[in-house]
């Protein structure tokens, strides 16, 4: 663990912008994870004294025990925010392009769909233990204090004392601070000593859904066994698969499936045999490409997931919440991270703007946590799509329109899907819009089978009459 009692590095000069002086106090932060160790970073950069403390050992001593997805896609949003903490070009070294979804049908056969126009409009898949390490090193050259071992347990708001426990020897020990983040993640115990002082209308709904992770090793010749620039789904209706490459060339596969019920769930799959045949009828052209199907199945843990919502997400000057401490998120429009990423510069933009940081938290939360609840909601909505709709003849006629209206009307008509993944358009706009032209969609397409048969008159009036030009 790094001495507690060490004098604090100097922000790196080339990255340090002068603090205003009334934002002298000290940020203590609690997890670093993705959010808080690039919070971390953009919070040093801007030459603020910050502490992390982090529960688990340091990855770069002992190596990345994530516990979560072992790759993640990376969009617009987040690599921006990376931008900002000088990252980018980094992270993207070791990033693999995604074009769209190579959808995989019962039948063998497979279809590409494309996210965007072309190669500019791309998703990346990026390592989570490697990210972290990039942004751990990035936030300790700013000037950051990354504490390991050491578990927030308990706080006393009225001191502005927390209670700390080293997860190496057991020993606890107390600190004081004068503003506490919280980037500790879905289990946050910032948020449950928050909640023991004031009601943060706290409501978590669990999907019922649950994930294991599995993997597709390289071909014997040490190339990809199967297309590296896409994001491959299985789509089965109530359940679905989904692999995302490495840069090893090996995929990360994610099964997804509901916990229990009618089979196939996971309470029915109960051993050997039982997986195999899933796999074998439902998911038969990836069989051959993981081959330690059987074994990993029973070794890897099974993951929850769930939608946090919060009414509140700070508690005056002394405590605020971001990243999935905030709002976790089902995985399906893959913006967790991406939209943690914006809550960090957004939370390092205010509290530069803001002396008083009760009012950089409060002007955070109001602006964050209506975005957050949009994105919410539409991460739940792709998961109905994505196992369920992405083969079906009337969503695929439905595309197929959006992206003529999207020709025709540059800047006005913008697939949800662009607005949230290739743009930075606030979530709750990319929402709201998205509504709006789905309704466009549904009522040009009802009745046709193709192209042809819609009457593009009435939709064009229908898009200049309900859509205002996209502002950015
Ligand atoms: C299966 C799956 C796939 C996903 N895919 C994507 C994707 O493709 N794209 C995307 O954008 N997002 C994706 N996500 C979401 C993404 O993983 C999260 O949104 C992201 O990790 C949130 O970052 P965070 O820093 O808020 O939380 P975390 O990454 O969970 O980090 C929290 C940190 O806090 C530490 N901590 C916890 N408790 C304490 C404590 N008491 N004291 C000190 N430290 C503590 C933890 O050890 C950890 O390091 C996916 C999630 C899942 C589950």
């Amino acid at each position: 663990m790094t001495d507690l009692l060490a004098a604090r590095p100097q922000p790196d000069p080339a990255t340090a912008r002068s603090a205003s002086p009334a934002s002298q106090a000290s940020l203590t932060l609690i997890g670093a994870g993705l959010a808080g160790a690039l919070l971390a970073a953009l919070l040093a950069q801007r030459g603020r004294r910050v502490t992390v403390f982090e529960r688990r050992p340091d990855p770069r001593v002992v190596g990345y025990a994530g516990g979560r997805s072992i790759n993640l896609a990376l969009a617009e949003r987040g690599r921006h925010a990376l931008a900002e903490a000088g990252l980018n070009e980094r992270v993207m070294r070791h990033a693999v392009m995604m074009r769209g979804r190579m959808v995989h049908f019962e039948d063998g056969r497979t279809q590409l769909q494309r996210y965007g126009r072309d190669d500019s409009e791309v998703i990346w898949s990026i390592h989570r233990g490697r990210l972290n390490l990039d942004l751990l090193d990035a936030a300790e050259a700013a000037g950051a204090r990354i504490h390991f071992d050491q578990r927030l347990d308990e706080v006393d708001f009225e001191q502005r004392r927390m209670k700390l426990v080293d997860e190496s020897s057991g020993a606890r020990r107390e600190l004081a601070f004068d503003h506490l983040l919280g980037a500790d993640g879905a289990g946050s115990a910032l948020r449950a000593t928050m909640a023991r002082r004031v009601d943060l209308g706290e409501r978590f709904e669990p999907l019922g859904h649950g994930y294991k992770e599995l993997e597709i090793p390289p071909a014997a010749e040490g190339d990809w066994r199967i297309e590296p620039h896409a994001l491959h789904i299985w789509p089965r209706g109530g359940y679905m698969c989904i692999a995302l490459p490495n840069s090893e060339r090996t995929f990360t596969v994610t099964v997804f499936l509901p916990q229990d019920g009618p089979h196939p769930s996971f309470a029915t799959l109960p051993d050997r045999a039982a997986v195999h045949s899933l796999f074998a009828e439902r998911f038969a052209d990836a069989l051959p490409h993981i081959p330690e199907l059987l074994d990993d199945w029973f070794a890897n843990p099974l993951g929850q997931l769930g939608t946090l919502r919060l009414a509140r997400w700070h508690l005056d000057d002394r405590a605020v919440l971001l990243g999935d401490a905030a709002h976790a998120m089902v995985p399906f429009h893959g913006q967790g991270m991406n939209c943690a990423f914006e809550d960090c510069v957004a939370l390092a933009d205010r509290l530069e703007a803001e002396a008083d940081a009760g009012v950089a938290f409060a002007a955070f939360e109001a602006d964050r946590r209506p975005n957050a609840e949009a994105i919410q909601a539409m991460a739940l909505e792709n998961y109905v799509e994505m196992r369920d709709r992405v083969d079906d003849a009337d969503f695929l006629l439905q595309r197929a329109l959006e992206r003529l209206l999207a020709e025709r009307h540059p800047g006005r008509f913008v697939p949800r899907y662009g607005m949230v993944t290739f743009r930075r358009t606030p979530y709750a706009v990319a929402f709201e819009r998205g509504r709006i032209q789905r309704e466009i969609l549904a009522n040009a397409t009802a009745g046709c089978t193709s192209l042809d048969e819609v009457d593009l008159a009435a939709v064009d009036a229908a898009v200049l009459g309900r859509l205002d030009p996209l502002e950015e």
